[in-house]
């Protein structure tokens, strides 16, 4: 099994060292484990980013459990937010050899931090077609702009409810000929599937349409502790089965390799 999308104590509101979560992921038989901590920005927002001044004690936790665990394969990733006041920071933080790799993900628009239970009411003043609109232009922004190589829960707006509405579709696509055109991976993230919305990101319509599109994926559990480390990947898997993909990708110092399906379906 496979997972890129590790978060651990450094991001202030994950629980569990990087060793804790390797540890875990050894006893799920992992493969693969991949730590995807939410990236420094320049200046401290909100306080649910790893701290920069802590960038390399993160880097050597990460070093450390990966050589406690040999039988695991460990990458270095980041998982960067795109905010574009903030993109000359991004684009150097993103281009940092020393990653495997980094998860685009958008979780701010204009200032909002929608995917966030505190700032929930501000859905109720806001339209939600209007929401959509304005994230897929970031999610193209930042596919346009920023060096990384992973699309993070491509329809996170709908992480308490709001669905997707179905006007929106052309916005999808834009955004999927855009991931197409730059030669990124889309993430099927299983936190979904933990949340009210039980659903993985992004739903199978999108998925469905980035399968046709040809559009390589990789798999996380956007881990925030220990316990849920493998969490929902067999589903994941069997799912991306059922739409024709043979292989998972992943990247050790940004060059992509894959997994094929059928050897993941064999470890226990
Ligand atoms: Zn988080
Ligand atoms: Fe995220
Ligand atoms: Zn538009
Ligand atoms: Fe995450």
């Amino acid at each position: 099994m496979i997972n890129l999308h590790v978060h651990t104590w450094r991001c202030r509101h994950a629980i569990g060292t990087a060793m804790e979560m390797a540890e875990e992921a050894a006893r799920a038989r992992l493969r693969v484990l991949g730590f995807a901590e939410h990236a420094p920005l320049p200046e401290e927002i909100d306080g649910w980013h790893l701290p920069l001044i802590e960038f390399p004690a993160y880097v050597a936790e990460v070093e450390e459990a990966r050589s406690r665990h040999p039988e695991l394969e460990i990458l270095l990733g980041l998982e960067m937010d795109f905010i574009p006041e903030y993109e000359e920071f991004i684009t150097e933080f993103a281009s940092q050899t020393s990653l495997d790799y980094v998860i685009g993900s958008v979780h701010y628009i204009d200032g909002w931090n929608f995917d966030y239970e505190g700032a929930l009411a501000e859905w109720e003043k806001r339209d939600r077609a209007e929401v959509y609109h304005r994230y897929f232009h970031l999610i193209r922004e930042m596919v346009e702009r920023i060096p990384f190589e992973i699309v993070g829960h491509l329809d996170l707006p709908k992480k308490f409810g709001h669905r997707l509405p179905p006007e929106l579709w052309d916005e999808v696509e834009a955004t999927l000929e855009a991931i197409r055109n730059k030669g990124l991976v889309l993430e099927l993230n299983t936190a979904g599937l933990r949340r009210e919305i039980a659903e993985a990101y992004p739903e199978g319509r999108i998925l469905r349409r980035a399968a046709e599109l040809r559009i390589p994926v990789t798999l996380g559990t956007d881990a925030h502790e220990p316990e849920h480390v493998a969490a929902g990947l067999d589903q994941a898997l069997a799912y991306l089965g059922t739409l024709g993909y043979e292989e998972i990708i992943y990247f050790r110092r940004r060059r992509q390799l894959a997994l094929p399906l059928a050897e993941l379906r064999k470890s226990p």
